[in-house]
């Protein structure tokens, strides 16, 4: 049973690689992106304080986010976890590795996705995922093989999140620079940092992860 996280800049394709990884490895993927989202689906009073920060592109409160986190480490149990855009600062590394100490528990790896940034605001700005199953495409990279049908469920309706506009892009990525950046250095003096080329090909990044998480398990 391991711990890793998923380190990256909006749109490096964390969340696609959490994904498919915890599908195949077992893992339990634990995305704040998604937790948070799901608050504010189901009007939450979190859900409610974190719209409108989400919306413009800001980081939700450190408070908000270790809260879900605790919540969440309660009910996972024995399997391994994969965190994905989380945590994102200094406080949240901080907060991860004592709720972690306080179960036996620790951060096996941070692995970072390295990328191109001048690619991103293009990939993430024509992203969408089918309502019914979840499946990511894009526009441009990955558009549906039939228009307007899902590829695996046939499903035909389809979600863009309120968050990928260039102009919450933009907020997103200095949001990174400021703040999140720091934690690659924090998990670097640990020892714990590894690094993988998210330019490459989905399979070949995917590849690359899955070598690098089967050595700790
Ligand atoms: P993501 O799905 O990871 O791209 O996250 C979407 C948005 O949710 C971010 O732009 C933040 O507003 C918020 N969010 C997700 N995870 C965190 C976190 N660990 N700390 C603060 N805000 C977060």
């Amino acid at each position: 049973m391991a711990y890793f996280i998923l380190l990256g800049p909006p749109g490096c394709g964390k969340g696609t690689q959490a994904r498919r990884l915890s599908q195949s490895m077992g893992l339990i993927q634990v995305s704040t992106g998604d937790i948070l989202r799901q608050a504010i689906a189901d009007k939450t009073k979190t859900g409610l304080q974190a719209a409108e920060v989400m919306e413009r592109g800001d980081l939700v409160s450190d408070e908000i986010v270790t809260a879900l986190i605790a919540e969440k480490l309660e009910n996972i149990g024995e399997q391994g976890v994969i965190f994905d855009g989380y945590p994102r600062t200094i406080p949240q590394a901080e907060s991860l590795d004592q709720l972690l100490e306080k179960c036996g528990r620790a951060i096996d790896c941070a692995l970072e996705m390295t990328v191109n940034e001048a690619i991103l605001i293009e990939r993430i700005s024509g992203r969408f995922t089918c309502a019914d199953c979840n499946e990511g495409y894009h526009d441009k990279f990955k558009p549906t093989k039939v228009d307007g049908q899902c590829d695996l469920c046939s499903g035909q309706e389809f979600k863009r999140r309120a968050d990928d506009n260039a102009e919450s892009v933009k907020q997103r990525l200095l949001e990174y620079h400021q703040k999140t950046t720091a934690i690659i250095s924090y998990y670097q003096d640990r020892k714990l940092l590894r690094r993988v080329d998210g330019m490459a090909s989905m399979d070949q990044v995917y590849a690359d992860l899955e070598s690098i998480i089967k050595t700790y398990c």
